[in-house]
């Protein structure tokens, strides 16, 4: 995504085509010779492209959690019958193993799991202490910087949350969250007779990946095998969202209309890289989600643009809120 870095990389690559920006980005997305589109990249700047690949009838692997917290219906709308949607997320992966074979009818719910992040047993008191730094350990995945600090503050759960609404077409009171800090069960589906069926593994990334490009087959992978008796046992806690506000205003935003979830997102992302440039304390992130939502009417977006339109709002009232904190 950065012009002159894809000009050094193509000076030393001359046997490689490089496309970069966005235009490279939507060429790569609705080149003719691919039947699927991974769509990985972080935040925001993610959406456009995945709606390219949408347009240009492409099967889509979804790493990207944002096409469908700030367009969830409109990219549903914009899929084929024909084309799949497949969830590359770990949790959205295992509910979408879960479900195969069944009928979506008959959910009852699904419970997507939390690992609780580094932060999971600090106090409220502790909580306004922690360090960037701190934050940037996970205890279970290794992850970019955005989405380590998404799973400390519970956003990506949060975030989670309403991609699995649009993923699975469920209401919200369908979908539930538990921790479940050794991040062996990686979410679990309760269908309508009381059966819970649930998917597990040693964390790893690549077999969401692995399945989404598979899909329907399985490909044999060197995988570091499932030892239960040696991990003893699972454990499991209801999520605190008093210490964990970002994952009560991101389930708000669910039940919101369509523009909620994008100035939740946008606000987020805002508040994220200022903590990475130390501009503000953990415990600010939160705060500056809910004073940018408190200042916006909520409506339903009916395309792209107005996607943008609301995302490029909140982004601005967010900045307006970081500023006034400085001055306090
Ligand atoms: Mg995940």
């Amino acid at each position: 995504n950065n012009p002159e870095k894809a000009k050094l990389f193509a000076a030393k690559n001359p046997d490689l085509q490089i496309r970069s920006g966005l235009e490279g980005l939507n060429q790569a997305a609705s080149m003719p010779e691919g039947d699927i589109v991974i769509s990985a990249i972080v935040g925001a700047a993610g959406l456009i492209p995945t709606f390219t690949a949408a347009k240009a009838g492409k099967h889509i692997g979804l790493a990207n959690k944002e096409s469908l917290v700030m367009a969830g219906r409109l990219l549903r709308q914009h899929m084929g019958k024909n084309q799949e949607l497949l969830p590359v997320d770990s949790e959205h992966s295992a509910i979408f193993q879960c479900l195969q074979g069944e009928n979506v009818k008959d959910i009852k719910k699904i419970i997507l799991t939390a690992s609780g992040g580094p932060f999971r047993e600090k106090t409220m008191e502790e909580l306004s202490k922690v360090t960037k730094e701190e934050a940037l350990k996970h205890p279970s995945w290794d992850m970019g910087a955005k989405i380590t600090i998404d799973s400390a503050t519970l956003m990506n759960k949060g975030l989670e949350v309403i991609e699995a609404k649009w993923l699975f077409n469920l209401r919200p009171e369908q979908i539930d969250v538990v921790v479940h800090p050794e991040s062996i069960i990686h979410s679990m589906v309760e269908f309508v007779d009381g059966s819970v069926i649930a998917q597990l593994s040693v964390p790893d990334m690549r077999l969401p990946i692995a399945y989404a490009l598979s899909f329907p087959e399985r490909i044999p992978l060197q995988h570091k095998e499932l030892n239960l008796a040696e991990i003893g046992s699972l454990n499991f806690y209801k999520p605190d969202m008093e210490r964990f506000p970002c994952l009560r205003l991101a389930i708000e935003a669910m039940k919101g209309k369509g523009s909620c979830s994008i100035v939740l997102n946008a606000a987020n992302e805002i508040a994220v890289d200022a903590l990475l440039k130390d501009k503000i304390t953990f415990n600010d992130i939160p705060r500056i989600i809910e004073k940018t939502l408190s200042q916006h009417k909520e409506k339903e977006v009916s395309d792209l643009n107005e996607v943008l339109e609301m995302d490029a709002w909140a982004r601005k009232k967010a900045e307006k809120e970081l500023k006034l904190k400085k001055i306090n």
